[in-house]
């Protein structure tokens, strides 16, 4: 398997909101879904020489008519077959705040046909563990993390400290005394990331803080032992990484001073980290992965890249107003191609 088809980039645009469209703000975008192509236009006509229409080419772009059962049909279901294989996966959204990551990851859980990735996932592995039969033993564990500030907070057990990232040759990257919990059903999956979102935003009216600056990432683990023909067990083990970027628009941008400039800065650090990674993987000519520059890629290292499937959702909105966003986070996601 090569890299370029162990990583997918697919790009959503979001419907426009009752707000913008009050606002009159007018629609900048135009795709092609069957061709993969997205083309952007300058909206600031007061220029004397606008910039000329962009277009970019990804796996998949998806419009805003598409559904949550459409986007994880042809992108995330892949990879979740592939974790059921024993593979490692990651899928993450990318984008500026109120693009529709969190509506993309985890979509509105209790409304069936607007559950997103990460619950469809949840379904999926249940599903599949139900119709495998006697032969096959299944162990899934799932833990829940936000990376804030370059610190490691475990979201379901809101008493711990900073966590540390190790590695062991067995069984790969891990964070110490993350909790981890044996889940049985898609019912306590979904328990359990409502028990982690809630203790997220505890966290940050604490920090003074949202979410829209911190990186989450739920993990599930799923292992499958199996009796073969001779009776001899056999262990596989898939790891799949779920994570919702913090909003990638440009917050050092934004004037902030002090504590405010240096999460800014961290923010940008670990997404700029990540965009390098990917890129050197997809590159393929890079004898160095910068795995190390940020937690978050130094996590997902036994994730992206080798054997591992990666899937990026890139977000973006259709307004005009969000027009220099839209260009760098199209830019992005392409560099990731
Ligand atoms: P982000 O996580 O990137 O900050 P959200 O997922 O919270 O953005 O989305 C912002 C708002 O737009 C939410 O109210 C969300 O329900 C809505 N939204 C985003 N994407 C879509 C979509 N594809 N279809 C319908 N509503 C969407
Ligand atoms: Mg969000």
């Amino acid at each position: 398997m090569s890299e370029k088809e162990s990583v997918k980039v697919i790009l959503r645009c979001r419907p426009f909101s009752e707000k913008e469209k009050q606002a009159g703000h007018s629609n900048i975008v135009q795709m092609d879904t069957k061709a993969g192509t997205v083309t952007i236009f300058d909206p600031r006509s007061e220029r004397s020489q606008p910039d000329p229409p962009k277009t970019f080419t990804f796996d998949h772009v998806f419009d805003n008519t598409c559904t949550q059962t459409e986007v994880y049909s042809m992108t995330a279901r892949d990879i979740v077959d592939c974790v059921l294989q024993g593979y490692n996966g990651t899928v993450f959204a990318y984008g500026q705040t109120g693009t529709g990551k969190t509506f993309s990851m985890e979509g509105i859980r209790d409304v069936p046909e607007l559950r997103g990735i990460i619950p469809m996932a949840f379904d999926h592995i249940f599903g599949y563990i139900k119709h495998a039969g006697a032969k096959t033993q299944f162990l899934v564990r799932a833990s829940y993390l936000e990376i804030y500030n370059e610190e490691i907070r475990d979201l379901l057990n809101l008493k711990s400290k900073k966590l540390e990232i190790k590695e062991r040759a067995d069984t790969g990257v891990y964070v110490k005394d993350l909790s981890t919990f044996v889940i049985q059903n898609v019912e306590e999956m979904d328990q359990l990331m409502t028990v982690g979102n809630k203790n997220r935003s505890v966290g940050f009216t604490e920090m003074n803080a949202t979410s829209s600056r911190s990186h989450s990432i739920f993990t599930i683990t799923v292992e499958a032992s199996e009796t073969d023909e001779n009776g001899e067990q056999r262990l596989r083990a898939g790891k799949l990484h779920l994570v919702d970027l913090a909003g990638s628009e440009r917050q050092t941008k934004t004037g902030a001073t002090g504590d405010r400039l240096k999460e800014a800065t961290k923010i940008n650090l670990s997404l700029s980290a990540l965009g390098n990674v990917i890129s050197a993987l997809v590159d393929g000519k890079s004898s160095h992965i910068p795995y190390r520059d940020s937690k978050l890629t130094r996590l997902l290292q036994d994730s992206l890249g080798g054997n591992a499937k990666t899937l990026m959702v890139a977000t973006m909105s259709p307004a005009s107003y969000n027009y220099d966003e839209t260009i760098s986070t199209l830019r992005y996601a392409n560099r990731a191609k």
